[in-house]
């Protein structure tokens, strides 16, 4: 069996962070397993590829839930990533940290090390961005870009209409103020997108301590008593194993880390039974208290051309692919969320409750299949939509068979407090207010989706179930806290009562951020990295 110091699975935004940092000092031998291949195609470093990413399985698990009864029993469909970089390779590259009360709350929650003030440096160290200082790192990894020269020219007629209702501007998400309108900074690079393994991999991968195993799929943690010795995966059909001297960590995602531990028998013993899964540890809350962001999205038909003449038309597609041909500009360097927010929806909140969209182009999404393709509508259109910042339901997953090559059947459970239906339906309603500003009605042809025969609470919430859906946010399935019945790991984000494992990656946020979860992923990588290595001495 090979020996290492460290084994990481899962090479997705949190792995790539662990796999460089753990090997800057070559005292450690590190083996990365990850079950995707390359990231090196063209539709995964061309930022505008996120729509050939969406729906192509041999870079995206392509997840489905299970019915949801809140959504009329539909099944939504999560993405995630299954490449190097994981999800971060297949991602919209909004770039969020979220509010600085979020990681209070974190705190707050019993996890000393995880305030505001203490995740700060780790956000600065693993980026570079333009911007305050203060606030911003200069020379980290993580390449973020302020794409705002290049946003499309219905962004303008956004920003004055968030004016013209009385929404304050804001110039950087992620500096002093969050609150407001504008535009979003992306994670590109020189027109490439900046994914995890681009940022943290391809610089070390040549290190003669890191080996990267692709197309590896881990079965299970080796245990010896309460102590993780190893992994054994599956390559090119074959079964390996691989021991860690030091520590097994996983990073496989908030859906394949807590897979990977019930694969392993650590978990709520009366759901691994039934499997015939031995229990070698009994933690009840692997692959419990799973949150995620709900999104509802207003489609408009324009009455000036959109994102869509550009890439749904030969002679657009020709103009822009010359442009990014030419100078690695234009819309195929962009993300198709360019203008966002952070806004309250009613008087009285203490923080933003919903963060928006503004998207300049419009498509339908397809069944997801094999052939399934992100499409721009043949109309002029774009979208507006709200997402609330801090869902208070909670799902889960369990295992569906003992074997690792099938999926976990995943239970979001949406909109199961009052409070999440009500600020859906906020969101809902403050997008109307929010088209109806001048700037917005000089563009807009026709509200198509809901459509003005929907015009009551009632009607606005039937469509919510109706047409809601995940933007790919899952957290907290390994959750990070002190209590080891009601959580799986500690501040350290070692496992509750095991040795030598830890997981780091989104699944162990203790509650989901107010917006996108990359940027705040690779974060804890970047603190559970400074975490193993004080340990390592
Ligand atoms: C379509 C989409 C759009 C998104 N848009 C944004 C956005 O615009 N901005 C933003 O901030 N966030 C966005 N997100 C969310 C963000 O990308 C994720 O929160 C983040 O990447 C999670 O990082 P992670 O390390 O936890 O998991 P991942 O990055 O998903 O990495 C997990 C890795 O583990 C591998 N793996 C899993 N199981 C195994 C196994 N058994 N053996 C070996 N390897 C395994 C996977 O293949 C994957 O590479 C989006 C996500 C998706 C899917």
């Amino acid at each position: 069996m090979d020996e290492y110091d460290y084994i990481v699975v899962g090479a997705g935004s949190a792995g790539c962070v662990l796999a460089n940092r753990l090997t800057e000092n070559s005292r450690h031998r590190v083996l990365l397993l990850e079950a995707g291949g390359s990231d090196r195609k063209l539709w995964i470093q061309m930022p505008i590829g996120y729509g050939m990413s969406f729906y192509n399985p041999r870079v995206n698990w392509m997840y489905r839930t299970e019915p949801e009864p809140a959504l009329n029993n539909r099944q939504d469909y999560w993405p995630r990533g299954k490449v190097l970089g994981g999800s971060s390779s297949i991602n919209a590259m909004v770039h969020i940290r979220g509010q600085a009360a979020d990681f209070e709350d974190w705190r707050a929650a019993g996890n000393p090390g995880w305030g505001w003030q203490d995740v700060l440096p780790y956000f600065r160290k693993s980026e570079t961005c333009s911007g305050d200082p203060a606030f911003h790192g200069k020379d980290g990894p993580f390449h973020v870009t302020d794409v705002s020269a290049d946003c499309h020219k219905l962004c303008a007629s956004y920003l004055q209409a968030a004016a013209e209702i009385g929404l304050p501007r804001t110039g950087d998400f992620n500096g002093a103020q969050q609150e407001g309108v504008g535009l979003y900074q992306i994670a590109t690079k020189g027109g490439l997108r900046m994914s995890a393994a681009r940022a943290h991999l391809w610089p070390a991968r040549a290190r003669a301590n890191l080996r990267v195993e692709t197309e590896a799929l881990a079965n299970r943690v080796i245990v010896e008593g309460k102590r993780a010795a190893g992994i054994e995966y599956m390559k090119d059909g074959a079964v390996k194993r691989a021991r860690a001297r030091r520590e097994v960590i996983l990073s496989a995602g908030a859906i394949n880390s807590p897979q990977l531990l019930l694969l392993s028998g650590i978990g709520p013993g009366a759901s691994l039974q039934p499997l015939g899964i031995e229990v070698l540890h009994d933690s009840p809350a692997v692959g419990r208290n799973l949150q995620d962001h709900l999104c509802i999205d207003h489609l408009y038909r324009a009455r000036v051309p959109s994102l869509n003449q550009d890439l749904g038309t030969w002679w657009g597609r020709l103009r822009v692919g010359l442009r990014y041909l030419t100078g690695l500009r234009g819309p195929l360097a962009m993300s198709v969320n360019q203008g966002g927010g952070f806004i309250r929806t009613r008087p009285g909140l203490a923080r933003p409750d919903q963060q928006l969209y503004f998207s300049p182009l419009s498509y339908t999404r397809a069944v997801p299949g094999k052939r399934a393709l992100m499409r721009p509508d043949a109309f002029p259109g774009f979208l507006l939509s709200a997402q609330p910042c801090r869902p208070t339901s909670r799902g889960h997953l369990r295992l569906k068979s003992a074997d690792p090559r099938i999926a976990p059947m995943i239970f979001p459970n949406p909109l199961a407090t009052e409070q999440d239906i009500t600020d859906l339906l906020e969101g809902s309603k403050f997008l109307r207010r929010l088209a109806a500003a001048p700037s917005l009605q000089a563009v807009i042809a026709e509200e198509m989706k809901p459509g003005p025969q929907i015009q009551t609470d009632d009607e606005l919430l039937a469509d919510v179930r109706a047409r809601a859906s995940s933007v790919f946010h899952p957290v907290s399935t390994c959750r990070m806290g002190q209590d080891a019945r009601e959580n799986v790991v500690d501040p350290t984000l070692k496992l509750h009562g095991m040795q030598g494992l830890r997981v780091i990656d989104a699944s162990v946020f203790p509650t989901v951020t107010s917006g996108n979860t990359n940027a705040p992923t690779i974060m804890v990588a970047e603190k559970g990295a400074d975490l193993v290595l004080r340990d390592a001495g």
